[in-house]
C-alpha cells in the first residue's frame, strides 16, 4: 500500500508507492497484461485495462468497444480508494496512508490522434468526462483536492502513446496547489478582486501576452512562464470549481485549448508536453466556491528538463519571453 509522508523540513508531501514499480496491483484479479506490441487503449482491448467507471459510448456494455471515450482506474495506481486514512507519527516524522484514486480518461478511440487533433466537441468531451468524475470523486468527504494532468510523448513521462490524461484524487492539498490558493486569497483580501478575473482583464486589454481569445476563455503566456512556450487557459467568467462549470464554458475553454495546441504543435514541431488542471478543493464543501480563486488550465510543453538549479532553488531560468512567445504563437501557421 502506498503512503504520503511529510517532509519535516519544508512541509512537502511525497508519494512513496512502492506497487508502482512492483507493477500488478489491482485488488483481487488483476486484468491480463497485453501481448507485446498491443496497445491496452485501443478499442478490442478493452479486457487488458481494469473495469471502466465512465465510459460515452453508442454500442455495446461496458468493457466493450464502441466508445468514444473511457475512463477506468490505473493499473498501476499512485494511490487507491480503500482502506481508512491512519495518521502516524514516527519522532518528528510524518506519514498517512495512502488513500485517494488515480484514473485513466482515454480520450478518443482512435491511437493515432493526439489531443490537440481531435475536433473542439471531442476536447469538449474529454473536458466533461473530467468534470463528472471529479463531480462523483468529491462525494468521498476524505478527498480534499484532486489533479487532473496529461503527459503527452515520452519526453512528458507518457508510457503509452495512445491519448489519455490522468486524474489523481488526494487526501492532502499539494503544495502547488496550496501556494497558488494563498496567493490569489492574499489579493483578495487587499483589493476585493478574484487575481485571475483581474489578469483576465489585463492580458486581454493589453495583447501583448495573448496567444488564443474567444468569448468564454483566453490563453496567455503567463507573466512569468516556468518554460519557453507556457500558456494559461482561463475561463472568461469566474468559476472556481471545474466540476461546477456549465457545458457551454467548457466548450468554449475546449475550443481555444484546441488551437492553443495546435499552434504549439505548429511552433515547437509536436513536442511532448504536460497539461495541468488547477481547481479548487473538492473537499471540506466550503472550500469549492471561492470568489478569491478562478480555476485554470497550464499547458507547459518540454523543452529542456530541470536542472540542479531548478532543484536547488524552485527558480527556473526561461530562454523565451513571454511576449515573443506568445507573439509566435500567434503568428505561426496552423
Ligand atoms: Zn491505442
Ligand atoms: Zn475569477
Ligand atoms: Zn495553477
Amino acid at each position: 500500500m502506498a503512503e504520503l509522508r511529510k517532509d519535516p523540513v519544508c512541509d512537502r508531501w511525497v508519494i512513496i508507492a512502492p506497487e508502482r514499480a512492483e507493477r500488478p496491483s489491482e485488488p483481487g484479479r488483476p486484468p491480463p497484461a497485453p501481448p507485446s506490441g498491443a496497445c491496452p487503449f485501443c478499442p478490442g482491448n478493452e479486457r487488458y485495462t481494469p473495469h471502466e467507471l465512465l465510459a460515452y459510448r453508442s454500442g455495446d456494455g461496458p468493457d466493450g468497444p464502441g466508445w468514444q471515450l473511457r475512463v477506468f482506474p490505473n493499473r498501476y495506481p499512485a494511490l487507491r480508494v480503500e482502506g481508512a486514512i491512519e495518521r502516524e507519527g514516527m519522532g518528528l516524522f510524518d506519514r498517512m496512508t495512502g488513500v485517494g484514486a488515480h484514473e485513466v480518461v482515454v480520450e478518443t478511440p482512435d491511437h493515432r490522434r493526439a489531443l490537440g487533433d481531435l475536433p473542439s466537441e471531442e476536447i469538449a468531451r474529454v473536458l466533461f468526462a473530467w468534470r463528472e468524475r471529479l463531480l462523483d470523486l468529491r462525494r468521498d468527504g476524505r478527498l480534499s483536492s484532486a489533479i487532473v494532468f496529461k503527459n503527452q510523448g515520452y519526453g512528458a513521462g507518457a508510457t503509452l502513446g495512445h491519448a489519455h490524461s490522468q486524474l489523481i484524487a488526494l487526501p492532502r492539498l499539494p503544495r502547488e496547489l496550496a501556494d497558488e490558493l494563498s496567493g490569489a486569497r492574499r489579493h483578495y483580501e487587499q483589493r476585493e478582486r478574484c487575481l485571475f478575473c483581474d489578469i483576465l482583464r489585463q492580458e486581454g486589454a493589453a495583447g501583448e501576452r495573448l496567444i488564443v481569445q474567444n468569448g468564454g476563455c483566453l490563453s496567455i503566456a503567463p507573466f512569468a512562464p516556468r518554460v519557453p512556450f507556457e500558456c494559461w487557459l482561463l475561463p472568461a467568467r469566474h468559476h472556481s470549481s471545474f466540476e461546477e462549470t456549465p457545458d457551454g464554458d467548457l466548450a468554449e475553454v475546449a475550443d481555444a485549448l484546441r488551437e492553443t495546441l495546435r499552434r504549439v504543435d505548429a511552433a515547437l514541431a509536436r513536442p511532448a508536453l504536460n497539461l495541468v488542471l488547477h481547481t479548487a478543493p473538492l473537499n471540506p464543501p466550503a472550500e469549492r466556491n471561492l470568489p478569491y480563486w478562478h480555476w485554470h488550465l497550464e499547458v507547459l510543453p518540454v523543452t529542456v528538463r530541470p536542472g540542479g538549479f531548478e532543484w536547488g532553488s524552485g527558480f527556473f531560468i526561461n530562454p523565451t519571453p513571454p511576449e515573443e512567445a506568445a507573439e509566435f504563437l500567434r503568428k505561426v501557421q496552423i
